[in-house]
C-alpha cells in the first residue's frame, strides 16, 4: 500500500480506468478520491462506472463515492484525465489550492510554468517547478499527447547523437485514443479517417517543446521543423507512427539502430516502479512493430521501433509504436509522478 494519497479526475473514463488498473498494486500511491461528471457524482464507483478493461473494478475503489472534480478532495496528488474542454480551469483551481496535478489533458501542456515531461527525455525541465519545490505549493506537470510521447521518445536518442534537422510523421491511431464511446462504429469499420481534431498541431508543437532546452527559466523549443499527418484506424489500442527524419550529420541505419536500442534514462537508473527495462525496443523483423503484437511491450511502457532504413527524401525512416492509454496516457502520468516523488517534489 502506497503512502502518497492520489485522486483521479475523470476516473470513469478510458484513461481513468487505466489509472485505476495500473495503480491497483502500486507500491507508492494509494487511490483515495475519485471524481467525474455530474452523471456519475454521488454514486459508488462500481455503480457509476461502465468498466471496460479486462478483469474487475479494483476492490479498493469499488465503494469510493464519485465526487465533483473540485478541491478539496481527500488526496495529496491529483491525476487528471478530464476532457480538454473542462480540464484547464479545474486543474488550475487544484494547483492554486496546493495540490500537485499530473495531467493527461492538453490544456496546460504549452504553459511556460508547466513541465511537459517524458522522464527518460527531459527530466531537466522539472527545474520549471523549483519555486514551487521551495514553497511546497501546488503545480501542474503534463504528459504529452498520446502520439507525441512515442515520437519524442524515439527521436530523443537521435537528437542526442546525430542532431535533427527535420521530421515528417504519419500516424495511424487507435480508436481508444478518442475516449469512450469515441468514433462511431459506422465511421471506423472498414475505414480510415484522415482527421483527428488538433492532433497534428499538438504533435508538431509538443515534440519541439519536449526536445527543447531550458534557457533562463523557460523552455526554448527545438529549432527543427516537425510536420504531422494523423489518421484514425480500426485498431482498439496502440498508436503507430511512420517517421521520416533528416539528421544533422550523416549516419548509417545501423548507427540509428544502436542509438535506439541502447537508449536509457533516469527512470531506469532510479528503478522507478513503472519504468520499463528498455524505453525503446528494436524489432528487426520486416513486418514489425504491429499494434496487436507490440502494444503491451514493457507492460505497455516501452516504445517499439522497427523498419529502420535509409529514406530517399529525408535520409532515414523508421516506424514507432506504443500503447496509447499506458505510455500514451495513464502510465506516462504515473511515471512522471514516480520521478517527482524520487526528486522530492511530492513530499507529503
Ligand atoms: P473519456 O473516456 O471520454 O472519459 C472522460 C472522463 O471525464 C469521464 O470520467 C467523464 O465522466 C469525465 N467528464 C466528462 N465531462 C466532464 C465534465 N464536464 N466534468 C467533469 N468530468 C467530466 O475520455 P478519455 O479518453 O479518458 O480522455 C480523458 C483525457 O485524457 C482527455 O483530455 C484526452 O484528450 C486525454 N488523453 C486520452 C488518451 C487516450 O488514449 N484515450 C491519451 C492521452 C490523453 P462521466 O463518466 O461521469 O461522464
Amino acid at each position: 500500500m502506497g503512502t502518497v494519497r492520489v485522486g483521479i479526475l475523470g476516473a470513469t473514463g478510458t484513461v481513468g480506468q487505466r489509472f485505476l488498473q495500473l495503480l491497483e498494486q502500486h507500491p507508492q500511491f494509494t487511490v483515495t478520491a475519485l471524481a467525474a461528471s455530474d452523471r456519475s457524482q454521488g454514486r459508488p464507483y462500481a455503480e457509476a462506472c461502465a468498466w471496460r478493461l479486462p478483469g474487475a473494478v479494483p476492490d479498493a475503489v469499488r465503494g469510493l463515492v464519485v465526487q465533483a472534480p473540485e478541491p478539496p478532495l481527500d488526496c495529496d496528488v491529483v491525476f487528471s484525465s478530464l476532457p480538454s474542454d473542462v480540464a484547464g480551469p479545474v486543474e488550475t483551481r487544484f494547483a492554486r489550492a496546493g495540490y500537485r496535478v499530473l495531467t493527461n489533458s492538453s490544456s496546460h501542456r504549452m504553459d511556460d510554468a508547466v513541465p511537459l515531461l517524458i522522464p527518460e527525455v527531459n527530466p531537466d525541465h522539472l527545474a520549471l517547478l523549483d519555486a514551487c519545490k521551495q514553497t511546497g505549493g501546488g503545480f501542474i506537470v503534463a504528459n504529452p499527447n498520446c502520439s507525441t510521447v512515442m515520437i519524442a521518445l524515439a527521436l530523443a536518442p537521435l537528437a542526442a547523437r546525430f542532431g535533427i534537422a527535420a521530421v515528417a510523421v504519419t500516424t495511424l491511431q487507435a480508436i481508444s485514443g478518442a475516449g469512450y464511446p469515441g468514433v462511431a462504429s459506422l465511421d471506423i469499420t472498414d475505414n480510415v479517417v484522415p482527421f483527428i481534431p488538433e492532433e497534428e498541431e499538438k504533435i508538431e508543437r509538443e515534440t519541439r517543446r519536449i526536445l527543447g532546452s531550458l534557457d533562463a527559466g523557460r523552455v526554448a523549443p527545438a529549432s527543427f521543423a516537425v510536420s504531422a499527418q494523423c489518421h484514425r484506424v480500426n485498431v482498439v489500442d496502440g498508436h503507430l507512427a511512420a517517421v521520416r527524419v533528416k539528421l544533422a550529420r550523416a549516419a548509417d541505419p545501423a548507427e540509428l539502430r544502436e542509438a535506439f536500442a541502447s537508449f536509457t534514462g533516469l527512470p531506469q537508473e532510479l528503478r522507478l516502479p513503472s519504468a520499463p527495462a528498455r524505453p525503446i525496443l528494436v524489432r528487426d523483423e520486416p513486418d514489425r512493430p504491429q499494434p496487436r503484437l507490440d502494444r503491451d511491450a514493457g507492460r505497455g511502457m516501452s516504445v517499439t521501433v522497427g523498419r529502420i532504413a535509409r529514406d530517399t527524401v529525408l535520409g532515414h525512416h523508421f516506424v514507432a509504436l506504443s500503447h496509447n492509454t499506458i505510455r500514451g496516457a495513464a502510465g506516462a502520468a504515473i511515471l512522471n509522478a514516480e520521478l517527482l516523488l524520487a526528486r522530492g517534489y511530492l513530499k507529503v
